[in-house]
């Protein structure tokens, strides 16, 4: 539940505030790689990485083709149908050699790229099937042009029947429309294309794990996070993801990797955490997962880490099953000496939250937070990423163990200087006021918004006795993410991080605060389409937070709407009072996690997170339009590679950032395909 995402979108930010981090002479780096229906793929660099000892330089190397391996879980678990498309469509393109200038042929390759970006057919984002922009035809007459040996064909299948298979699929937008449904009144789980469940209802879904929890249980283990539910003859079954269950090909590798992994750990404690990571996947024991996510969280020393595993639900609509990720990264040690600040005064933060004392926490554990570099992205981290993580995800753990949280600054680097001089600011932004506020102060101000989030937002509170982890059900993520936004939103403005030495212009939160309302109310809209609700768990959140504060704001004119020349903007009248207001939504988000309160939860959401404005939207839908920028982004990863010296002694990793988007994801699909051949 715990990931942040790039909500700045497109924000030009000038370098100008921070100049003193850039003044070494750099080549110009292009951070562009291709640009397809509503996606931007960028690349990052990985600064310090020539720097790092050749142990650690291994150990990464290790951990990354673990990361790698991992891929086609995801697609799986993504759809079921997922891994048999992809084979397929790849098997069109590197055989096709028709005309590449005719619509069906371009309509084929851009679906490829965004099912490819999603890791499956469903918008990354939205959660929607792709509409494809090539013919039924197009595409029947192409399968026939593979080679058989090249298709993904079941034992005894027919091309004919693959195509037969494979086309509505694709095709008919009423079959299996959406991966994660969280449209109130139906069955979640029968109505979300996810490959989490099979066969099963909603309710039998509830009651199969409502029957595990043990009552009083104050270290429960998270049912049903590594498995798939399947009825089989009228039985229910959990089939487990491990050696020797579900997705075993896949995960022997990574077990493979990992085992190099730890031979070359930097410490103790990170060999013994890989040790037990590989217990885990060698039983699926869950119980293993939560030892092994202690061990983890306690490690602290090593400069790499890495996650490597089935981490977050957004997935799926109960919360309750995780895709598989991963993540490995290094230390930023310059930067990381704002998180250290922060975190090394977590308690005063959370004693002066405007939180009910009885929902805050008595001690804060092991808050640790660290700016890091990301070497490679996995899984649900690729190629869209986070910007930030806070894990582990369950609460008992994190209550008594604490969590580590992480701001992925190269990545957040990567998205700022590849979006300066879009436009974005002047078009939305009210004045030059806004604009200016903006360009002196939000890279820092987001940089900040993320370690809060993450290191002291998510980590903040407790749950009353007897409440459950996934008490507020379908709205728990969007909830979870409001009250770590607003934890930021609100601490941003206090002068105690002036007194830190952490911020120097008491103007810094407004750059944010201007931004977030910016966002919430108007320019996220950009990613919905036409006549659909706001649906994602953080695009929910943000709404929210800014449609309640304005129409709380109402009366005292706090944000206010203003029409210029037949455009919308949005101005915000008293910063003071709005940072009041973010303070008081805090305290009702708490506690409605802090009791489990679904009801109140759930009026918050349908209330203030959904519905919007048409005529708003419409409008920002044109503005944006004009201004052609890509409203989501993602990365292709750099390409490493192991040195050797005649006796096959490893002498150096390297890394390379030339690969192209489609290359890369055609030798992934090569080298590490694991559960489709
Ligand atoms: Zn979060």
């Amino acid at each position: 539940m715990n990931k942040l995402l790039f909500s700045t979108m497109a924000i030009a930010i000038t370098m100008s505030s921070c100049g003193g981090q850039e003044q070494q002479a750099e080549k110009p780096f292009d951070y562009s790689v291709d640009k397809f229906a509503d996606i931007e793929v960028l690349r990052y660099r990985v600064p310090g990485f020539e720097e790092l000892s050749l142990q650690q330089k291994e150990l990464i190397y290790y951990l990354n083709e673990a990361a790698l391996v991992g891929r086609d879980i995801l697609w799986d678990q993504n759809g079921k149908y997922n891994l048999a498309i992809r084979k397929t469509l790849e098997g069109i393109y590197t055989n096709y050699n028709g005309d590449t200038t005719t619509t069906d042929y371009k309509g084929f390759v851009e679906y490829l790229k965004q099912v490819w970006f999603a890791n499956g057919i469903y918008h990354h984002y939205s959660m929607d099937k792709f509409t494809p922009h090539f013919s039924q035809e197009f595409f029947a007459e192409q399968v026939k042009a593979v080679p058989a040996e090249q298709l993904p064909l079941a034992d005894g299948q027919t091309v004919d029947a693959l195509i037969e298979q494979l086309s509505p699929v694709i095709f008919d937008p009423t079959v299996l429309p959406k991966r994660v449904n969280q449209a109130a009144g139906v069955d979640l789980i029968q109505t979300s294309a996810n490959n989490y469940y099979d066969g099963v209802t909603q309710k039998e879904v509830e009651q199969f794990y409502a029957k595990m929890k043990v009552p009083g249980d104050t270290t429960p283990i998270s049912y049903g996070l590594n498995s798939k539910l399947v009825k089989r003859d009228g039985k229910i079954y959990e089939d487990v993801y491990k050696v020797g269950g579900l997705y075993s090909p896949a995960i022997e590798k990574i077990v493979y990797w990992l085992e190099k992994a730890q031979a070359v750990a930097e410490t103790d404690g990170m060999k013994a955490y890989i040790a037990k990571l590989i217990e885990y996947y060698k039983t699926g024991d869950l119980k293993l997962f939560d030892e092994y996510s202690i061990m983890w969280v306690e490690e602290t020393a090593s400069t790499v880490d890495f996650v490597n595993g089935f981490i977050e639900s957004y997935g799926d609509p109960l919360g309750l099953k995780a895709s598989w990720e991963s993540i490995v990264n290094f230390r930023n040690a310059e930067s990381s000496h704002r998180t250290s600040v922060i975190s090394e005064n977590a308690q005063w933060f959370e004693d002066n939250s405007p939180v009910d004392d009885k929902y805050k926490k008595p001690e804060v554990k092991g808050v640790s937070a660290k700016v890091i570099t990301a070497a490679i992205l996995a899984g649900d981290c690729y190629p869209s990423t986070p910007i930030g993580i806070n894990l582990p995800n369950a609460n008992w753990i994190r209550a008594a163990h604490g969590s580590k949280s992480v701001t992925l600054e190269n990545i957040t680097d990567a998205y700022n200087k590849s979006a300066a001089g879009n436009g974005f600011n002047e078009e939305f932004a009210y004045s030059q006021e806004e604009i200016d506020l903006m360009n002196n102060y939000l890279e820092l101000a987001d940089n900040l918004h993320t370690d809060l989030h993450e290191c002291l937002g998510h980590a903040s509170g407790q749950l009353m006795p007897g409440v459950h982890d996934d008490a507020l059900k379908e709205h728990g993520s969007t909830l979870e993410e409001a009250r770590a936004d607003l934890f930021a939103l609100y601490y941003l403005a206090d002068p105690k991080l002036i007194e830190l030495g952490i911020v120097t212009s008491p103007d810094t939160y407004k750059a944010e605060y201007y931004k977030y309302i910016m966002n919430g109310l108007m320019t996220q809209l950009t990613r919905i389409e036409p006549g659909k609700d706001i649906e994602e768990a953080h695009m929910r959140n943000r709404h929210l937070i800014s449609q309640w504060a304005y129409e709380k704001g109402k009366a005292d004119n706090v944000i206010e709407y203003v029409t210029r020349d037949g455009k919308t903007y949005l101005k915000i009248n008293d910063y003071e009072k709005l940072r009041t207001l973010f303070g008081q939504l805090l305290g009702e988000i708490q506690r409605i996690k802090s009791e489990g309160d679904y009801a109140a939860g759930s009026a918050l959401v349908e209330k203030y997170a959904v519905k919007f404005d048409p005529k708003l939207h419409a409008e920002v839908l044109e503005r944006y339009a004009k201004l052609n920028i890509a409203p989501y982004k993602g990365f292709v990863n750099p390409v490493y590679t192991l040195v050797t010296d005649e006796a096959g002694n490893i002498t150096d990793v390297t890394i390379d950032y030339t690969e192209g988007y489609i290359d890369q994801m055609l030798r992934y699909s090569r080298d590490y395909a694991t559960l489709m051949k």
